[in-house]
């Protein structure tokens, strides 16, 4: 087993949508024998002194914790990590899509169409030209059928494949996961091995 990573979970702390808190979502992270989650609330990122707050708080046991948000572009959901909480701020609900993947470009972020094939809120054509790196594939949010439409619309046009929980709920949370091989320790390090493709997905 490498290193183990739920990277699109929602709180209830910043996400209406979700009945999950905070230290919850610890417990059952570390049950699933994670290393580390990515929060991703809709249209907020934690702060780096909010998570800081939050470990001294509630026992994380070495538990990484970073944070992510999820965007709703006006092509469809996007997962984006690395970015600066400033610009996050700054993408209202339904920013157009080139905007953020232009500002995503110029930090040097990393994001992920979510639920592209979903019955709601799935992602238009323009995923297939625009420089979307990565594909969630698979979450608890996401059919079967969902799932298998996912998978052939990200071999088909080359893309990462991605699987998360897109946890809302406490049981939810490391239903699926990223599996690295190479050493996570930091933010950076976790969106160098995103971009590179090389991990394993994995679910329960
Ligand atoms: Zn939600
Ligand atoms: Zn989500």
């Amino acid at each position: 087993m490498g290193y183990r990573f739920d990277i699109h979970i929602h709180t209830r702390e910043y996400s209406p949508c979700s009945l999950l808190y905070p230290d919850e979502m610890v417990e059952s992270a570390l049950a699933s024998n994670l290393h580390g989650i990515v929060i991703t609330e809709h249209h907020y990122q934690w702060e780096e002194a909010e998570i800081k707050q939050f470990k001294e708080k509630v026992n994380c046991n070495g538990l990484m914790i970073f944070s992510g948000a999820e965007i709703t572009t006006d092509a469809g959901d996007l997962i984006v990590l690395g970015m600066p909480r400033e610009v996050i701020s700054k993408w209202k609900q339904f920013v157009p899509i080139e905007k953020v993947l232009e500002d995503i470009e110029k930090y040097s972020g990393f994001c992920i169409a979510a639920h592209p094939t979903r019955s709601y809120h799935h992602f238009d054509n323009r995923l297939e030209i625009l420089s979307i790196p990565a594909i969630e594939v698979s979450s608890v949010n996401m059919n079967v059928y969902e799932q298998e439409r996912a998978i052939d619309w990200a071999r088909k046009l080359g893309r990462i494949q991605v699987c998360a929980s897109d946890a809302h709920q406490v049981h939810q949370v490391g239903k699926y996961w990223l599996d690295f091989e190479c050493p996570i320790n930091t933010e950076s390090d976790l969106i160098k091995a995103l971009k590179s493709g090389k991990f394993k997905m994995g679910s329960r």
